[in-house]
């Protein structure tokens, strides 16, 4: 079940696999992407926790990544009544592909971008890349870069860099939360009082938990922990990196714990076959998260 890559018609086959397994878990549609392709949040009570994956179309191994977790967190929740209502009264929420547009132009090629194809193709031939490499959405805009969070400095060092037009990668976006996904994620944190959240993208191996004077000190001691389960690096972003992304956001905003977590270790895209070796340290990570949450933030 678990292997391949993770494109758009492999999501549908592993929803399809948890909701024959998993009667209690809920599936929301939060918005449609320009493509009309659907983003997901599978909840499992309210609030709690919130993980997210695939913001960058060649970054799909993390979507992977969480519907398998999610599988192993239904799969204890079946086998111990305790653990299924410490989740329930928590609240877990799991949107594994924040940009399907984006993932299936890397993976499967220019003609998945439908009425886009021609500026998808347009952008690829100026930046001189392969469409596998492929990070924005089916606009050019980088969905982690058009989060309100230290936007006009975001914008400020894009155009420093020479990015001031829809691009494969980093261009912002005309204002913050312009795009679909942005803000359907914006809105999903706006209804449900997350205490936690996570934001999986590869690759490097490192975890990132700080932006700005918001940062709740449980944030490095969090961090810390999941590098000692995992192996990976305590980091902080650099240069263009800095702000524009949901854990930055979320941050600014809740003052509440929010990270990064940068799977795997290669050139994106990560081959399927890192998948095996890389999830327990993935899995290991995100479940330190969710028992942190049930015992702290219900
Ligand atoms: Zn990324």
């Amino acid at each position: 079940m678990y292997s391949g890559e993770c494109d758009v018609k492999k999501a549908e086959e592993l929803e399809k696999h948890l909701f024959s397994k998993y009667r209690f878990l809920r599936r929301f549609v939060i918005t449609k992407t320009h493509l009309n392709r659907r983003v997901v949040s599978y909840t499992l009570g309210r609030g709690g926790l919130l993980l997210a994956g695939a913001f960058h179309g060649a970054e799909r191994i993390t979507a992977m990544m969480l519907y398998k977790f999610l599988d192993e967190v239904c799969e204890c929740m079946d086998n111990d009544a305790d653990f299924y209502n410490a989740v329930v009264k928590t609240g877990l929420s799991v949107v594994p592909m924040v940009n399907p547009d984006g993932v299936e132009i890397s993976c499967n090629g220019v003609h998945t971008a439908g009425k886009n194809s021609e500026f998808v193709s347009e952008c690829l031939v100026k930046s001189g890349l392969s469409y596998k490499k492929w990070q924005a959405n089916a606009k050019g805009v980088d969905i982690n870069h058009n989060f309100n969070a230290g936007y006009s400095e975001v914008k400020r060092k894009e155009r420093e860099l020479g990015i001031i037009a829809p691009s494969v990668t980093r261009f912002g976006g005309e204002y913050a939360e312009s795009e679909r996904e942005t803000k359907a994620l914006c809105e999903l944190c706006r209804d449900n009082n997350y205490k936690v959240v996570a934001a999986l993208h590869s690759q490097g191996r490192e975890i990132y938990y700080d932006y700005g004077n918001n940062t709740p000190s449980v944030s490095r001691t969090l961090a810390d922990k999941m590098a000692e389960l995992s192996g990976y690096t305590v980091s902080h972003p650099e240069g263009v990196a800095v702000g524009g992304g949901f854990k930055d956001w979320f941050i600014e905003t809740y003052s509440r714990p929010a990270f990064t977590i940068e799977v795997g270790k290669g050139e994106n895209p990560l081959s399927p076959d890192e998948f095996g070796s890389e999830y327990p340290l993935v899995s290991k990570m995100l479940f330190h998260l969710l028992k942190y949450t049930i015992n702290n933030c219900i």
